[in-house]
């Protein structure tokens, strides 16, 4: 089990050039915080000019994959280094240190080939970094035989940094997952169900840095207990990348009802979808949103022929976003398994989409036509949404 206690993380520079780095860069940290304690690692953020260091505590429950397992749940991140951090001393002495770690990390009989990256950034120490490179790199030929010098492809990259009150010594880059911090990029409201697509869509636009509400449409007694706490666990598993998520469980039921005696059935999925999109906007706005995600994928049913999502989208007046839109369902399902999210999706419990649905839901919806039905339901339809989201409950999934 291999143990350090600094960790240097890396983040894309290109992001942040100029005013928003100050976001960027506090939103990592907040992230990796966060990501850290779910861990249940205990450990210290600190934020250094260009850089970001997480020191842990020694502890016997976590080890340097767990550490790096936490940090990869954190966008923003580009790699993780695992670091060997020293004070700053002479020369002869951090010769021996990097000997040292490279027995360590690497053993006596490596055979790898490897090239040095000697910084010296505290201008006054004696030794510069064309110096360093030349006698590092003898010194660790001598004292492994097996190893040789490549500087175009070296198999290790070893960095020696010379800053001005620690050294650091680190060859290993994990790879981050890359994106930008949640928290950097304003709130959207994600569109939850227990289905495989929308937790893989709140997924990927939390990369890019977009903080998640959720909102669930539940239709007791349709939908049971069981189905609401599928989403409730697959929010908390998003949660492991997007942070905390409040989720919002809409007791639809009344709605769905409603819709279902007023409006022709074919409809029905495609007028329900739109109080849907209306409700959500409404809780959105409430809270702070500025979009809408959904995990809509062209011609994946029949509400997603290009026909039905404009008459969908039609109601929305805040963008809405559809990161799926032209993923085909094995590359949904290959991202799903990526983050831990499919083995729930596939629960079997039922679904209040699926429940009412017509045998031959219209497929070419035109907006006239549904709008004209939709005239069917003015009598109670404010009022049941009114009440809808009032009696909202809000549970906190992290
Ligand atoms: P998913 O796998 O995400 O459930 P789906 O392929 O089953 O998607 P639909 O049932 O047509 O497709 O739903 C399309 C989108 O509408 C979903 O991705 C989700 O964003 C939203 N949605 C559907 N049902 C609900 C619900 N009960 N509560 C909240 N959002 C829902
Ligand atoms: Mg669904």
């Amino acid at each position: 089990m291999s143990k350090h206690f600094m960790f240097l993380i890396k983040y894309a520079e290109i992001a942040i050039k100029g005013k928003n780095r100050h976001l960027f860069e506090d939103a990592l940290c907040k992230q990796i915080r966060h990501a850290v304690k779910n861990y249940g690692i205990t450990g210290r953020v600190e934020k250094q000019p260009g850089r970001i260091y997480l020191e842990t505590e020694d502890s016997e429950t976590y080890d340097d994959d767990r550490v790096c397992e936490a940090l990869q749940h954190v966008f923003g991140i580009t790699a993780i280094c695992p670091v060997k951090q020293i004070p700053v001393m002479d020369f002869e002495e951090l010769t021996a240190e990097v000997v040292k770690y490279v027995e360590e990390t690497y053993g006596k009989d490596c055979e790898l080939s490897f090239k040095v990256f000697a910084r010296r950034i505290k201008r006054t120490y004696p030794q510069d970094s064309q110096t360093m490179n030349a006698t590092l790199g003898e010194k660790i030929l001598d004292a492994f035989p097996g190893m040789s010098v490549d500087v175009h492809e070296p198999q290790i990259p070893l960095h020696v940094e010379v800053r001005e009150k620690v050294i650091n010594i680190y060859s290993l880059e994990i790879p981050g997952p890359g994106g930008m911090p949640v928290g950097s990029n304003g709130k959207s409201m994600l569109l939850l169900s227990g289905g495989i697509d929308s937790p893989v869509a709140g997924y990927m636009i939390a990369k890019r840095g977009v903080k998640i509400d959720a909102v669930y449409f539940h239709a007791p007694p349709y939908t049971s207990e069981r189905a609401k706490q599928k989403v409730v666990d697959l929010a908390c598993q998003v949660a492991k990348y997007a942070g905390p998520i409040p989720l919002y469980v809409v007791n639809f039921t009344d709605i769905q009802m409603y819709i279902y005696e007023q409006c022709p059935h074919e409809e029905l999925t495609i007028i329900m979808r739109r109080y849907m999109m209306r409700i959500a906007q409404q809780i959105a706005e409430n809270s702070g949103c500025l979009g809408l995600i959904t995990g809509e994928s062209i011609g994946q049913v029949a509400s997603q022929t290009i026909a039905s999502l404009s008459v969908t989208n039609e109601v929305c007046t805040m963008p809405v976003f559809r990161p799926l839109i032209g993923f085909d369902k094995q590359e949904i399902i290959e991202i799903a398994n990526k983050i831990g999210t499919f083995e729930t999706s596939i629960l079997p419990y039922e679904d209040c989409c699926t429940i009412f649905v017509a045998k031959h839901p219209v497929t070419k919806p035109s907006a006239k036509v549904i709008r004209a039905s939709e005239r069917h339901l003015e009598e109670k339809i404010d009022e049941m949404v009114k009440t809808a989201i009032e009696s909202a409950e809000m549970i906190w999934c992290k």
